[in-house]
């Protein structure tokens, strides 16, 4: 059971992954970003998640060279996007993600969105996993990938993905695809743990994190955690930002699990990943 925020998960390459780390989207300027990312840093978090459409990655990059922890000790994701699929195209875009990261070596490149409707997501895998036998990148991995998606880079190409990063909370729980997941040694992350802000006043919640004296935001991330799911809360305020990484000083007991489990509506926030296609 989880008991730091250093405690990591190990890939499916033996890689070894926070299991809570720190998201940035929507955090347009890069000296913001830079800030917030410090903060995390200062508040513990050693895993970052950025993507080249998030437009801050030269912010993040700043925040690790200033934050005075070794680069080593930090675990650093970007993404390729839509408008980047293809072999060529992969490549170039990573090597602009490390130029603005500043980073000789990232730690898990993903792969945004399958775009199913181009059909170039095998291509683009097959790239990455180019990057990984150079040693550009510790693991590589997908978002937002479906059953089927996975499927298909399973059977045509060499690496099963270390990581597939899908939206995932107590209203979208994602059994089924978790459940292949598991059975295929892919990890799961959760991109908007808190329903984006959605959940935070759900009164079963605020019901549970009363009996813990906790918050909302800290009972969901201590179920990812207990449900061995990596998630990556984004806030911009430093205090949301420590009481976010406040989640290893209890435990949620089986029933409390079960009443959040329930708490599933099959209830996507986000794009269906078999239709979005913006940029592609
Ligand atoms: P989250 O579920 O993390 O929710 C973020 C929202 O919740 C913000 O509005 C934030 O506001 C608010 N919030 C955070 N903590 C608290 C708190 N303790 N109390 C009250 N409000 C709080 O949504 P995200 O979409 O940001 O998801 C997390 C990360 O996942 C992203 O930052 C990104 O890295 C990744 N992601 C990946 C996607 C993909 O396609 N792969 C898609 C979307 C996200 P405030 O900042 O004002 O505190």
């Amino acid at each position: 059971m989880s008991k730091s925020i250093k405690d990591c998960v190990k890939l499916n390459n033996g890689t070894e992954m926070p299991i809570l780390g720190y998201g940035v989207f929507l955090i347009k300027d890069n000296d913001e970003t830079t800030d917030c990312v410090k903060n995390a840093i200062k508040h513990g978090y050693r895993s970052i998640d950025t993507a080249m459409i998030y437009g801050n990655e030269a912010g993040v990059g700043k925040a690790i060279k200033e934050s005075g922890v070794k680069r080593e000790d930090l675990f650093i994701t970007t993404k390729l996007w839509n408008s980047d699929h293809g072999h060529d195209k992969a490549l170039k875009a990573f090597k602009s993600s490390m130029e603005l990261l500043m980073l000789d070596y990232l730690d898990l490149y993903l792969l945004h969105w399958p775009v199913p409707k181009n059909n170039k997501y095998i291509e683009t895998w097959k790239a990455i996993e180019t990057l990984y036998s150079d040693g550009k990148v510790r693991a590589i991995g997908v978002s937002n990938f479906n059953i089927s998606h996975l499927e298909n880079i399973i059977t045509q190409c060499n690496i099963v993905p270390a990581v597939n990063q899908v939206e995932l909370h107590p209203w979208f729980s994602q059994a089924e695809l978790l459940a292949y997941m598991k059975q295929k040694g892919i990890f799961a992350e959760a991109w908007g743990p808190l329903g984006q802000g959605a959940l935070l006043d759900n009164a079963t919640l605020m019901e549970i994190a009363k009996k813990y004296n906790k918050t909302v935001a800290q009972v969901i991330i201590r179920w990812d955690i207990q449900k061995n799911i990596i998630t990556i809360p984004k806030s911009t305020k430093e205090d949301r930002i420590a009481s976010n990484a406040n989640v290893f000083d209890f435990e949620l007991s089986e029933q409390d699990m079960e009443t959040v489990n329930g708490l599933n509506k099959d209830h996507r926030i986000g794009p269906d990943p078999d239709e979005f296609d913006l940029d592609a």
